[in-house]
């Protein structure tokens, strides 16, 4: 049992990321493992976080999403929980893989909603009251744990100015804001995931409207320009098939087979027509600020999908060979027949009949919460 355990807590650490590009969503980790009406276990029980990165993946349809948590200092002494599971999160912080906010500053809570609000990212917490942004509270059913949509949007409205630059923390070996190279796995944690892209930093928290270290409280040092990146994701029939940046530096050409060196190829994804019907190059992403826009390069045009929410039917509008249109939050480009491609933080939800997005849980003894 033990070693099922520590094999779900691996499959967990592969998807918790400070990196909000990486992350679907952002939680108070301390709120996630005392809902025990989520499996009806112990008051505290840290695989409760697997639970809920279960239920993103099947909202978002995307295998490989991960979750951004944020922990009150206060947790890593918490004996609700087991020593293992404190030992556990403080390896996870000292990572770099959950941000693990100070005594005496804003509460993790109140850290989740700002990097909601920055990042755009969905707020995960059944107290989103008053959060203005999109928010899902996570309930038990049935079939599982599930993410009921709170509040909609809207997004940021500005791009935020601090995402704009690079920070660095005075405190030696800060896990948030160290020099690059700090923020690697250590020795006991599960082999890094190959595909996985370099880790981002995480946004800044802001006091005062200064930005600072949300660990150790100190001011940070700007650094330099950054990038501004989105995270865009190419649906087939709704699912996750391939997760990419764009970037302010540097425009992403999608296609059937894109010869860039940033080129997203959805050959693989395309059935005979498909590869006829799609052009090498067909579609190219651009990040203009906080706008995001799209370019046909194809022979055959493309179907620019727009959506105010995630449950309206979509509006159709034809963009062809040579046509810019901005994307907004919920608008998807239309590449092919059921080969969409939109942000990968907004989803419309799980999709029905879809292949299952698999499970951090997968290896866990049956009821191991409910035994533990
Ligand atoms: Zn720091």
């Amino acid at each position: 049992m033990r070693f099922g355990i520590s094999h779900v807590l691996d499959a967990i650490e592969r998807r918790i990321s400070t990196d909000p590009t990486a992350a679907g969503g952002v939680t108070d980790l301390g709120e996630v493992v005392r809902r025990a009406d989520l499996d009806g276990g112990r008051p505290a029980h840290l695989l409760r976080l697997g639970l809920v990165i279960d239920a993103l993946s099947k909202h978002m349809a995307d295998p490989r999403v991960a979750i951004y948590a944020v922990a009150d200092r206060a947790l890593l002494s918490d004996t609700d929980l087991t020593a293992n599971e404190r030992m556990v999160i403080r390896r996870w912080s000292d990572d770099g893989k959950v941000e693990v906010v100070r005594n005496g500053g804003p509460t993790a809570a109140l850290r989740a909603r700002e990097i909601a609000a920055l990042t755009g990212l969905p707020l995960i917490s059944r107290n989103s009251t008053g959060f203005p942004g999109l928010s899902y509270a996570p309930a038990p059913t049935p079939n599982g744990v599930v993410l009921i949509p709170q509040m909609i949007g809207p997004g940021p409205a500005a791009p935020a100015a601090v995402l704009g630059r690079q920070w660095r923390c005075p405190e030696p070996g800060c896990a948030s804001f160290g020099p690059p190279g700090q923020r690697n796995s250590d020795p006991f944690g599960p082999p890094p995931d190959e595909d996985a892209e370099p880790a981002g930093p995480p946004p800044p928290q802001l006091l005062n409207g200064r930005p600072h270290c949300p660990r150790h409280g100190a001011p940070l040092t700007d650094i330099g320009p950054r990038p501004r990146a989105v995270t865009l994701a190419a649906r087939v029939d709704g699912m996750v098939w391939h997760r990419f940046q764009v970037t302010e530096a540097e425009p992403v050409p999608v296609g059937r087979a894109p010869e860039e060196h940033n080129g997203v190829g959805l050959g693989l994804a395309l059935d005979d027509r498909g590869l006829r019907w799609v052009s090498r190059s067909h579609l190219r992403f651009e990040l203009r600020g906080h706008t995001l826009q799209v370019i046909d390069t194809s022979t055959n045009g493309s179907t620019v999908l727009l959506r105010t929410g995630p449950a309206d039917a979509p509006r159709r509008a034809p963009l062809n060979r040579g046509e810019v249109a901005p994307l907004t939050e919920w608008d998807t480009v239309e590449l092919y027949e059921g080969v969409e491609l939109g942000r990968a933080d907004r989803a419309s939800g799980p999709v029905t009949g879809a292949p299952s997005t698999g499970s951090v849980m997968a290896e866990a003894p049956t009821q191991s919460i409910r035994l533990a």
